[in-house]
């Protein structure tokens, strides 16, 4: 029978757990440990797809991240390891440890029943922790990244490759004996399901907005101080005449968000404000906002989690760069995406996130990014 068809980032995908099942080949249970970031999460999704075509897959997320990756046909169980919370300390770890071990299962098809998979964890997130966490797991194999501070811990190490995108990376984690190989088309493309609830959600928000104008997105938030853009404010100005706004950001970013709807909204008869502009922080889920991303034109972000939102939904995006580089490894992953950052600034990249504060003071790598600049680059993936 055909594996059932699923809704995935606006396209339809066979449902990957399918695969293994019919394979006929030994069974391959995957433990995905990914306790970083929220974009971080995001571009873990290929390597999770790709494990899933050859036995069931289990993923241990924060419980920021979790929300993320919810409804995701490519993994059997989702658990929250709040390391930092409810988890934290050895206890915590121990705990967890148990849970997962608890819920180690033989796959569902009565033939294999008899047959224990071997369970094979993938550290996503390098340290001491996660690998001790995999060990007490009883993984019997442990992938990681040579690099990694808890790589002392792993059975396999794979190189972690500079030159690559982080999805790459990540992807890679799933062929450590094949150093060589290449990313097939479309492999890396992350994969995020936006359940009805949150379409639903999205169609509220955007009811009687609907015109002629394309929809774009701006994603002013970040957990870094420096990686905040300065002029969201002046660019929603400068679009709203031509272009309808969305703002997004969870509830830290309201402040933020009302700032710039009303710039946006100062640039347009006042009849035709509240269909010009919809400031959606602190009123979406995660998927929520995902689904909103993937109905723009385009996105500008922070190089920041939204931009990986993007990559997952197809969405063109400027990412704006400023203590950070692309060559990291994070840049947009959508077709006609293109990054932002002030070239020729010699104390650029400074960090590897992005520091609080600017350590020169003078933040020039965003101060002198200004709105004009990155218009100019977002009307040229819109033309
Ligand atoms: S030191 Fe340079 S790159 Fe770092 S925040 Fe300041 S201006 Fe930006």
């Amino acid at each position: 029978m055909a594996a059932p068809a699923v809704r995935t980032s606006g396209k339809t995908q066979t449902e990957p757990q399918e695969a293994w099942q019919a394979s006929g080949d030994e069974p391959r249970e995957a433990l995905v440990v990914q306790t970083s970031f929220l974009g971080d999460a995001v571009l873990t999704t290929p390597l999770i797809a790709e494990l899933a075509m050859r036995g069931p897959v289990d993923v241990v997320l924060t419980p920021a991240s979790a929300p993320l990756l919810a409804n995701n046909p490519a993994i059997r169980h989702l658990f929250i390891y709040d390391k930092r919370a409810d988890a934290a300390g050895l206890m915590g770890l121990w705990q967890t440890s148990m849970r997962l071990r608890g819920r180690r299962a033989a796959p569902p098809a009565p033939a294999r029943r008899e047959r224990r998979a071997t369970r094979i964890a993938y550290l996503a997130q390098g340290s001491v922790r996660s690998a001790t966490l995999a060990l007490l797991a009883g993984c019997e194999e442990r992938v990681g990244f040579a690099t990694s501070p808890g790589r002392l811990l792993y059975t396999t190490r794979v190189t972690f490759r500079d030159d690559r995108h982080h999805a790459e990376r990540l992807w890679r984690l799933g062929f450590p004996s094949q150093p060589g190989i290449e990313p097939p088309e479309g492999s890396l493309q992350p994969r995020l399901y936006p359940s009805v609830a949150d379409t639903l959600a999205v169609d509220s928000l955007l009811a009687g907005t609907s015109d002629d104008r394309p929809l774009v997105a701006l994603a002013p938030g970040s957990a870094w101080g420096t990686k905040r853009w300065p002029f969201y404010a002046d660019l929603a100005r400068r679009l709203a005449p031509r272009a309808r706004i969305a703002i997004i950001g969870g509830a830290g970013d309201t402040d933020l968000g009302k700032e710039i709807a009303e710039s946006a909204r100062s640039a347009v008869p006042r009849k035709h404000a509240a269909q010009s502009v919809i400031d959606a922080t602190g009123r979406l889920s995660l998927l929520g906002s995902a689904d909103l991303i993937g109905r723009a034109s385009a996105l500008v972000t922070n190089d920041s989690s939204p931009s990986h939102l993007a990559s997952a939904m197809g969405t063109r995006t400027i990412t704006i760069f400023g203590p950070t580089v692309p060559e990291f490894g994070f840049g947009p992953l959508a077709r006609r995406s293109k990054p932002a950052g002030l070239d020729g600034l010699p104390c650029r990249p400074c960090h590897h996130h992005g520091p609080d504060r600017c350590p020169l003071g003078h933040w020039r790598c965003m101060r002198d990014l200004d709105a004009e600049r990155v218009e100019a680059l977002l009307t040229s993936i819109l033309d």
